[in-house]
Order: C-alpha cells, then sequence, then structure tokens
C-alpha cells in the first residue's frame, strides 16, 4: 500500500554544500508486517522514515500512498495522514514532561478533536503493560517505560502505519526484547516499520529488512505495480480545540517557573514605567486647580484674586452674572493685636501655625446675607459705622492665649464671649488713621475647629507640613472664618477703615459650589477673562507665583517623562520581543513533536502564541497595579513638597489603554514571527533544531 520510488534526498548545508542522504530509493510496504530498515549511523535511515511519515519532502522521487503520490497531497491531507495514519515513535520518546502519563496519550487523542476517555487509555495502557502507571509523571519513569508511553501514544490514534525511529538506542538489552516483542505483536495488525542498526534483532524479528548503506539499498527491489487495494482512505478529523490548545499553553507556563516569573516581572518593569510616563506626562492645571477648590478637605468658600491689582465692582458684577453667582469684594484689613504681651510671641513663634493672629480681610454686608450662609451670630449684627463683628475662629485665639486691651487683661481661662463683646479694639497702628470699634457679636463661620487640633502641636519639619502649613494658610486667608464684617455702608462713611486710593477689592469671595461643574465653570471663565497682564486666580492655598512655579515644575516633568516614556516603550517592545522570541525559539522541537504527533499548523499557532499571550496578561494586570502604586507615591510627594491639596496624576484608562495596545502588538509580533518561521519548516527539521 505504500510504495518508495526512485526517492532521493539531498540536504544543503548551511554553507551550501549538498549532501546526499538517500539515492533512488526504491521500495514496498505491505498492510501488516515487520519492516525493518538496517544501516549505519548516517546511512540515511531517519531521512527515510521522515519522508514516510510525511515530516520531510523528498527531493525527487515518489512516496505513494494507496495509487496516490504525496506530491500531489495537499498541506490538509499530509496533515491528516500524519494525524489519522501514521503513529510515530522517536528514539529519544520526545514525551511531554509537564504531562503526566494519561495527559500525554490523551493528547494524541486531542489532536484528533476527540475528547479522551480514562477506559481508553486504561485499555492502552494495559496493552503496552504499563496500565499502573497511569498517573505517574514523565521523569518518575525509566527509559523502557517511557518508550511504552510513547507507542501507547501512538496505539491510540488507531493508526495503520507505526514507525519507530531506533526506539530502543537508548534503552538496555532486556528492554530492547520487550519493546521489539510489543511491536512484532503489533505487527500482526499493523504496518510498523522500525528503524535500527543492529542487525541481530532486524534478524531475528523483521520480515523485511531494507539495508541502507551512504543513502543507498543494498538489494534492488522490484516494483509490483500490483493493483490497489481499497481501505487506506485518509481520514480527515477534528483538530485539537482552541480550549485544550490554550489549556495545553497553560501547562506549558509551569515548566520554567523561574523564567516566567523573570520574564514577568521585567516586562511588568517596562509596562509600569510606560504607564507612569505616560501618566506624568499628562496633567492639566485646570484640573488640579479645580480639584484642589473641590477637596473635601476645602469646606472653605471660594476666593478670587488678581495678579498685583484690585478686582473692580464692575468685574463682580459680570461674573456674578454670567454665572449666577454671589460673589462679594473684600478688602484687606489688619487689626492691633489683642493678646497678652506674654503670649504673643506663643502665638506667633510658636510651631503653632492654627490661631489666627489679627483677621484678614473686611466685608461689608447685612444680617441676611450671613443667615443664608448659616452662619449664627452670638451678640448682635453691627449698627453703627464704629462696630464689627469678629469671627468664631477669631475670638477661639482669645480663648487659648488670653485678651488684652487698654482696658481689661484676661487670662486664657477667663475669656468667654460675653466678656469680648462689647470690648473695643483698634485697626492695625501702623495705620496713622487707625479707627475704634466694638464688637458687637461674635459670629460662627461654620469652621471645624476640631478636624485640624492635630495643627495645634505638630512638627514644622514633619512631613506632612508643607500639606498642613497649606491648609491653613487656605484656612486663614481664603476663607469667611478670617474676616470681621460691618454693615453695609461703613467703609463709605468711615473710609480710615479701607487703605486710601483704592479703586477695587483686595479678593472677592462667594460661599463654595458643591458642585465641581461650577468650579469649572468659573475657572474656564476667569480664563477666559485673564491677559497676560492681569490674570485672575481661583486661590487653592497657593499664591499666584507659587501656582505659575508649579506649572513650570510640572511642565518639566512632564518633558523628561515624555522622553523616559519614549525610552521605556523601546525598551519593552525590545524586551517583551526578545523574551518571547526566546520562549518561542526553545520550543521550536516541541513544535516539530507535536506535528509528527498530527497537530496542525493552526494548533502549534494557538498553543504556543497563548503562551505569550498569558505572559502579557499577567504583565499587564500586574502593571496596571505597579503604574498605579507608582502615580500614587509620586503624587503624594508633590503633595507634600508642593503643599497640594488634590491630586495632580491620574492614571487613566486612556493611558492603559497606550500600555495594553503596545503590549498586546508586541506579543503578536513576537510571537508570530517564530512561530510562523517555525510551522512554515517541515516537523522534521523542527525536530532536529536543537536547542542553542
Ligand atoms: P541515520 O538516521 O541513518 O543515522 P540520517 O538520516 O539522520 O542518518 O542522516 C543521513 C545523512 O544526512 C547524514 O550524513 C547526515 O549528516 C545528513 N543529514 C541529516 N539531516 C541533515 C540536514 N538537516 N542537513 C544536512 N545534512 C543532514
Ligand atoms: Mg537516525
Amino acid at each position: 500500500m505504500l510504495i518508495i520510488r526512485d526517492v532521493t534526498k539531498i540536504y544543503r548545508t548551511q554553507k551550501q554544500k549538498e549532501v546526499k542522504a538517500l539515492d533512488q530509493i526504491n521500495y514496498e510496504f505491505d498492510e501488516q508486517g515487520f519492516y525493518a530498515i538496517l544501516g549505519k549511523s548516517g546511512s540515511g535511515k531517519s531521512t527515510l522514515l521522515n519522508l514516510i511519515a510525511g515530516l520531510d519532502k523528498p527531493t525527487s522521487g515518489e512516496i505513494i500512498l494507496n495509487g496516490k503520490s504525496f506530491s500531489d497531497f495537499k498541506r490538509k491531507d499530509l496533515d491528516a495522514y500524519r494525524n489519522s495514519c501514521v503513529g510515530f515513535i522517536f528514539q529519544e520518546f520526545n514525551l511531554f514532561d509537564n504531562l503526566d502519563v494519561y495527559k500525554n496519550v490523551a493528547l494524541a487523542l486531542e489532536l484528533q478533536g476527540r475528547k479522551a476517555k480514562v477506559e481508553e487509555i486504561e485499555k492502552v495502557l494495559d496493552r503496552v503493560g504499563i496500565s499502573d502507571l497511569i498517573h505517574r509523571n514523565i521523569n518518575e519513569l525509566s527509559g523502557g517505560q517511557k518508550q511504552r508511553v510513547a507507542i501507547a501514544r501512538a496505539l491510540i490514534k488507531n493508526p495503520k502505519i507505526i514507525i519507530a525511529d531506533e526506539p530502543t538506542g537508548a534503552l538496555d538489552q532486556e528492554t530492547t526484547n520487550e519493546i521489539f516483542d510489543l511491536l512484532k505483536g503489533l505487527s500482526k495488525e499493523y504496518l510498523v516499520i522500525v528503524v535500527t542498526h543492529n542487525e541481530e534483532y532486524a534478524n531475528q524479528y523483521a520480515e523485511h529488512i531494507l539495508h541502507l548503506s551512504d543513502g543507498k539499498q543494498k538489494e534492488q527491489v522490484e516494483l509490483t505495480n500490483k493493483p490497489l487495494e481499497a481501505g487506506m482512505e485518509l481520514e480527515y478529523k477534528k483538530s485539537l480545540s482552541i480550549f485544550s490548545s490554550l489549556k495545553m499553553g497553560f501547562s506549558n507556563l509551569k515548566i520554567s517557573i523561574v523564567r516566567l516569573v523573570l520574564c514577568i516581572l521585567l516586562t511588568t518593569m517596562a509596562f509600569s514605567s510606560l504607564g507612569f510616563c505616560l501618566t506624568v506626562s499628562n496633567f492639566s492645571m485646570r484640573d488640579i486647580v479645580v480639584n484642589s477648590v473641590v477637596c473635601n478637605e476645602y469646606e472653605d468658600p471660594f476666593v478670587i484674586v488678581k495678579d498685583d491689582d484690585c478686582v473692580d465692582e464692575a468685574f463682580i458684577t459680570r461674573l456674578n452674572d454670567r454665572l449666577g453667582l454671589n460673589f462679594k469684594g473684600v478688602y484687606n484689613f489688619s487689626l492691633d493685636y489683642y493678646i497678652p504681651q506674654n503670649q504673643k510671641n506663643k502665638l506667633l513663634f510658636s510651631s503653632n501655625c492654627l490661631s489666627l493672629a489679627k483677621p484678614y480681610g473686611i466685608l461689608e454686608t447685612n444680617e441676611a446675607y450671613l443667615k443664608k450662609l448659616n452662619f449664627t451670630i452670638t451678640g448682635t449684627f453691627p449698627q453703627s459705622d464704629d462696630e464689627i463683628l469678629i469671627t468664631e475662629y477669631y475670638y477661639n485665639t482669645f480663648a487659648r492665649y488670653g485678651f488684652e486691651n487698654e482696658e481689661i487683661q484676661l487670662n486664657a481661662d477667663e475669656v468667654t464671649k460675653e466678656k469680648i463683646i462689647g470690648q473695643t479694639i483698634q485697626q492695625d497702628s501702623y495705620n496713622d488713621q487707625s479707627a475704634k470699634l466694638k464688637i458687637t457679636g461674635i459670629v460662627d463661620t461654620g469652621f471645624n475647629m476640631d478636624k485640624y487640633r492635630h495643627l495645634y502641636d505638630y512638627d514644622p519639619n514633619g512631613m506632612q507640613y508643607a500639606h498642613d502649613f497649606n491648609l491653613v494658610q487656605q484656612i486663614k486667608y481664603s476663607s469667611y472664618h478670617s474676616l470681621v464684617f460691618v454693615k453695609e455702608g461703613t467703609l463709605q462713611s468711615n473710609s480710615s477703615l479701607v487703605y486710601s486710593n483704592k479703586d477695587g477689592y483686595d479678593f472677592i469671595i462667594d460661599n463654595m459650589p458643591h458642585d465641581k461643574k461650577r468650579i469649572e465653570e468659573v475657572y474656564d471663565y476667569l480664563d477666559e477673562v485673564s491677559s497676560n497682564e492681569n490674570q485672575y486666580h481661583l486661590c487653592f492655598g497657593l499664591t499666584s507665583s507659587q501656582q505659575k512655579d508649579l506649572e513650570a515644575k510640572l511642565l518639566n516633568y512632564q518633558y523628561f517623562s515624555g522622553i523616559a516614556g519614549a525610552i521605556f516603550s523601546i525598551f519593552s517592545i525590545c524586551l517583551m520581543f526578545t523574551l518571547l522570541n526566546f520562549t518561542v525559539e526553545r520550543k521550536k522541537r516541541e513544535m516539530g513533536v507535536l506535528r509528527a504527533l498530527g497537530a496542525k499548523s493552526r494548533n502549534i499557532f494557538f498553543i504556543f502564541s497563548s503562551e505569550g499571550i498569558y505572559l502579557c496578561i499577567f504583565s499587564l494586570i500586574l502593571s496596571y497595579i505597579v503604574s498605579s502604586i507608582f502615580v500614587i507615591v509620586f503624587n503624594n510627594s508633590i503633595k507634600h513638597s508642593e503643599g497640594l491639596l488634590a491630586t495632580i496624576y491620574h492614571f487613566e484608562f486612556i493611558q492603559f489603554l497606550i500600555v495594553f495596545i503596545i503590549a498586546i502588538i508586541t506579543t503578536c509580533v513576537s510571537i508570530f514571527i517564530p512561530v510562523l518561521k517555525v510551522t512554515k519548516k517541515s516537523p522534521a527539521e523542527a525536530i532536529r533544531m536543537e536547542i542553542k
């Protein structure tokens, strides 16, 4: 049924030399029987066997299966031939060490797209005499046992031809006898072709011997050309399912955990650095300001200032009209110190920066406005032009350090609201027109002192310093808590309260809308009306020049991380490419073996690419986590050093998407190229490829 006609095989070595491995071979095989191919090493036995098994193609001549030449076979015919007709047994067994006996045998069935049944596998193992080893690992077997597993793997496919290349080359004599007995038994049912260099065994077991010497056959064989017997049709079986391929790829991962972990670590580092750089090269001043203002620690109103200039009434009107807000103008204002002399230094130079030594601004308003803000008044609202309302925050300074004016002196423990209300205080004495004012009440502006109590005794050199310091600056200078309130018209008639020649307010203030969008609207409006000379800023604890410094710094980071990002992406691409390429290169032999067992190119492709895909996915998941951590740490360090409230950088979906796309494309390319190269080669060549 199998005819070899005039077959010649010439190998071309890498140095372009020609090696004639087979020279005009003619032979004929029947449906059953024990055939031996006998010859010294290098005589061309394996070459002939590979041709018969469809693992390689002859240079000239024909191999004819039931009247049809292999040269007329399409790729899928040859796949089907290997898959269903041939059971191949190697000298080195070529079992898969990461699978146990059961799975090694089952694999041959799966390659035919069939599900392995336990009874079926037990039966074959029983036939080769090792049914008790079914769940052993391959490396727990002796050479003879391994070869029996390999024979079982060939038999389970129920092939027509069993082909064995020096199956006992690695075995001792006793085991060799057993294996030959086994093969002899099988030759009653199957066509068994065995390559050997042992003449004794060939003579003892084989019914037919083909003698090879230097690629030539010794005896002349007349081809009978007898009529074809029908019977051996190619069976086109289904192949390994994608799921099984992926599963195999997964079990391949387990082989070298150390290398795998190393790969994942390296690629993770590369990808997460890339993710980090992408994140740092992407920041928005608008987000920083808006987020800082919204930041939950920031329950205070928001304040707008203009660079080195005053904000005029017209601007406030336009802003309020446009955005439906209720901004009011505030003038700078300063009082004398009204705490006892011996406490003053404590307040001014101690590490405590929370207490308000003096109010900061003066706001002309009415009782209804304060009510609307839910501020409650102890005492009364000012009725005349020389009366003021102080805040509970300012009052707390007295409660902590004591109070002193020309009339009375109170220690901290003597201070009560009743005693403070009615006291007279005076504008900063540096101001020549300083006016005397009477405190009519204390307004609770809702400042949550308890929340900041830790700041009373914190360490100015500690990590929290900048952050908390900023928080305090914010509380002190950009809120209602540090103002004094006077009735409407006061500033007009008591003009000494305001520094002369002012044509606008020092800053403007409104209650904080608890809606990010509103704050963004304000930011955008300010951006719109700002010109180079006149910039409006939303205060968020940084002065306008600090804001500019920050922006310059961030632009710097952006520049460097852009460069670093480019380097990292090239690095991660190269790394991934090399690692995966290396992985696949090492597996060439395995791929060849699988092909010889009947795997199609497609199966090979899935099995070996899945490995890379897993690697890629693991690294991506890890990179996501590591990048996020990098970003959090970097954010925190900037937050602390700059005293920011809000987070600057956000590792978002888009950055991850870029990393993801780069990783996937690199993975695909670096796997597909070598796998494609291998699947294009003949299986025989692939098997011969040793691990370099
Ligand atoms: P055997 O199996 O009888 O030991 P082979 O069939 O493996 O012999 O090899 C026959 C001859 O072909 C040897 O001289 C060997 O060096 C040569 N040969 C085998 N494979 C290749 C190859 N891929 N490239 C070049 N020469 C080869
Ligand atoms: Mg050989």
